[in-house]
């Protein structure tokens, strides 16, 4: 049967931009549909403002900082949120342009519209037809908010990155990824924030230690966190939003931003009817090939529901590529990813946590060091660092490495390597350090932690 194209990608973030372009490479046919920006979530309303946000907001820590180290500042520092965002924009119109060129280049066809199926080789794009051989899923996920009374006076992060004014009351709900990064942001930026999350403890999921170690952290910095709370209703009032929390208590704030999770996109796609199976919360079931359950559709990125980072979704697609179009069978390894909060301080944590590794060993060595970063000893900053190792006793290697403290992020990505290769204990103590730097820790910590 002859078709149009040898692959259609839905979806024109990381994971469908990546798995189009090595595909194309591998001298497939290739379209590819987008309904917003070419770019996807990361690059237009993800990470990429978001961190250039983070940047933002941390000058006014180091402008306070300053002081000690000898400068003085001609006056009180003032923000322009204007300013910010403009100049973010133009970044994210550069990286938007950069990705139309990396189709373009790569000779991959772009459908600016909404793309459906119609059968297992056929999808409606706009008012066109197309067949394709093999089709690609990757349209990502969106934010998801709880429906209660008032719920559309909330922002989400997509909103987050066009407000027309800065807030300066702000509550944010949520104790994920998400929620911690904005409290940061606002509060940097000179908000008063307070953060609900509705259980115990922020970042489920997370190491333990770090949760409790980062919590106290953030609220040093000024965020409010309120723990078993959550909002039932809220209000416009003539001042700003009223917040009723379901325990009775009442605050105000300019604006109430929910970053309560995030929903696969396949609503209204015509999945389901064409055979696709999805999981109960919408997402696209796959084989560790992300191969779905009609042969020849498959399914990358945070649509999967399997690890929702970007760098997941490029190596899902580029494993798909190999897979399909250069007869390279392999399915991405979801193990040891590491990962980072861009909380202010940063966690950066690959592998087990404590709990997980001791489901696994039974027993496991744990080491712990909880410490002042140099930068604080001449300000009044009261910031302290935290890493913790966890290491399999019986094998020696090393199975987690968490960290709160700047520059984690940067961190954990070569501790990344080291987990990957298996490295022990005994070669991370091999390891010479790098003096003086928060990162020299992790090979420097020889007493094992004893609880008390
Ligand atoms: P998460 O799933 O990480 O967190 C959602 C949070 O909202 C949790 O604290 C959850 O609580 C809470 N929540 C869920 N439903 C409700 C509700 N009905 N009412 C009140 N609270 C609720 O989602 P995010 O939106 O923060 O992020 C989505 C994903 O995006 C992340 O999992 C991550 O993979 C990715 N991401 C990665 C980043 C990075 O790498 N730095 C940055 C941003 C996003 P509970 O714990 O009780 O379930």
């Amino acid at each position: 049967m002859e078709f149009d194209y040898d692959l259609f990608v839905i979806g024109a973030g990381s994971g469908g931009v990546r798995a189009s372009r090595i595909s194309s490479g591998f001298g497939a046919k290739v379209a590819i549909a987008e309904e917003f920006r070419v770019g996807g979530t990361c690059v237009i309303r993800g990470c990429v403002p978001k961190k250039l946000l983070v940047y933002a907001s941390h000058f006014s820590e180091d402008f306070e900082d300053a002081e000690a180290y000898g400068w003085t500042l001609p006056e009180k520092p003032t923000h322009s949120w204007e300013t910010l965002i403009r100049n973010k924009d133009k970044e994210i119109d550069r990286l938007n342009g950069i990705y139309h060129n990396i189709l373009d280049n790569n000779n991959v066809t772009l459908y600016q519209a909404r793309a459906t199926l119609l059968d297992a080789h056929t999808v409606k794009v706009g008012e066109e037809t197309v067949t394709a051989r093999y089709i690609l899923v990757a349209t990502g996920g969106a934010p998801v908010m709880p429906p209660i009374p008032g719920i559309e006076h909330a922002i989400s992060s997509n909103e987050a990155f066009h407000l027309k004014e800065f807030p300066k009351r702000v509550i944010v709900v949520g104790g994920g990824y998400i929620a911690v990064e904005f409290a940061g942001i606002f509060n940097g930026l000179g908000a008063e924030v307070i953060q609900l999350y509705r259980s115990e403890q922020i970042l489920r999921g997370f190491d333990d230690d770090i949760r409790k170690f980062l919590a106290a952290e953030i609220q040093k910095k000024g965020i409010d966190l309120r723990t078993y709370s959550n909002p039932a209703k809220i209000e416009k009032t003539d001042g700003g939003l009223k917040v009723t929390l379901e325990d009775g208590d009442i605050l105000e704030c300019d604006a109430i931003m929910y970053a309560t999770g995030r929903k696969p996109n396949t609503d209204g796609m015509g999945l389901e009817k064409i055979g696709v199976e999805l999981k109960k919360n919408g997402a696209v079931k796959v084989s560790p090939e992300s191969q779905t359950t009609v042969e020849n559709i498959y399914a990358v990125g945070d649509v999967t529901d399997r690890i929702a980072l970007t760098p997941v979704a490029i190596h899902e697609g580029m494993a798909f590529a190999e897979t399909v179009f250069a007869n390279r069978p392999r399915a991405m390894d979801h193990e040891n990813v590491p990962s980072a909060v861009f909380s202010q301080p940063q966690v950066g944590s690959v592998g087990l946590t404590e709990a997980e590794a001791r489901e696994k060993y039974g027993e496991v060595d744990i080491y712990k060091s909880d410490f002042r970063p140099m930068k604080q000893t001449l300000t009044n900053g009261t910031e302290r660092a935290f890493v913790k190792l966890i290491v399999d006793p019986k094998s020696d290697i090393v199975v987690g490495v968490h960290i709160v403290g700047s520059d984690a992020a940067e961190i954990i990505q070569s501790v990344g390597i080291a987990l990957k290769c298996k490295a022990t204990k005994a070669q991370f103590d091999a390891t010479v350090g790098v003096h003086p730097s928060l990162a020299e820790e992790i090979v420097t910590m020889r007493e094992k932690f004893k609880p008390a």
